[in-house]
């Protein structure tokens, strides 16, 4: 099953959990937007060069068409790092309308409150969302190789765990990034990769050339939230390839590091 479906211009959303649990969760696509040149024209990174008022005007723009105020969202300052915030409603707008006032330094944001939009910002790292339909805890994450391999998932679950839920009752989508084709990795990072994964890591690369591999990030992070006991039938993959869907999608390796940022979010959205 895909989990994502393309019902907008402007993104894609986790249909299953909008329609089971009217979970506002999904992922922006490269179009519909104000960005010029090198971030035609949906981009939502304050932090590529882009001019900073086209990003907010993206911004205004995708919150009206999900009806969820710009106010009400939070960013971070991504680093590739583990770190994980959780986010109350007084901390709504930070890093909404400028990169100063995000989380710094952090990878994973998560709430069990209503009418905050969770956000993160890719181009081609893969973005993981969590629910936990009874407690209503809702994460998103932002999971490059080092993110991956140094433990961004296992972050999130353990930072649920700390609230009483166990990763067994979890539900969660791994969407849009790089595929397995367009993701050629060298040994520093297969050796990281390898230590992470342990046995099970044969199974997320192939050699293609010497010391050369392909890389299934998707794939990696699913046998890593398997090992910290999510239930493979409550993971979800996406086919969506950052890289290969490019009328989709900005991609990093396939525009050569100048480019825009798509943005992951999740919300629930409720009359205050
Ligand atoms: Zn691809």
């Amino acid at each position: 099953m895909e989990p994502f479906q393309r019902t907008h211009e402007k993104y894609l959303i986790i249909k299953h959990w909008f329609e089971k649990y009217g979970l506002m969760a999904g992922f922006t696509t490269k179009n519909d937007g104000y960005s010029e040149k090198d971030y035609t024209s949906q981009n939502f990174g304050f932090h590529v060069g882009d001019q900073p008022a086209h990003v907010i005007q993206n911004r205004i723009a995708l919150a009206k068409e999900l009806q969820f105020p710009l106010e009400h969202w939070v960013g971070a300052e991504q680093t590739h790092g583990v770190h994980i915030e959780y986010v109350q409603n007084n901390q709504r707008g930070r890093g909404a309308k400028e990169y100063d006032t995000a989380f710094a330094a952090t990878d994973a944001l998560y709430t069990d409150e209503n009418n905050i939009l969770l956000t993160m910002c890719y181009a081609d790292c893969i973005p993981l969302y969590f629910f936990h339909p009874k407690n209503q805890y809702m994460a998103v994450a932002h999971a490059g190789w080092k993110g991956t391999v140094f433990g961004i998932a296992k972050n999130v679950l353990t930072a649920f765990h700390e609230k009483g839920i166990r990763p067994q009752e979890v539900e969660v989508v791994i969407g849009p990034g790089i595929c397995r084709s367009c993701y050629i990795v060298d040994n520093y990072v297969l050796n990281k990769v390898n230590d992470a994964l342990g046995e099970m890591a044969p199974s997320v690369y192939n050699e293609i050339s010497k010391g050369q591999y392909e890389l299934d990030l998707k794939r990696c992070n699913q046998l890593i939230l398997q090992k910290y006991g999510v239930l493979r039938d409550n993971i979800h993959t996406t086919e969506f390839c950052t890289s290969c869907h490019d009328t989709l999608f900005f991609s990093h390796r396939r525009d050569e590091g100048k480019t825009g940022r798509m943005m992951s979010f999740i919300g629930l959205c409720e009359e205050e």
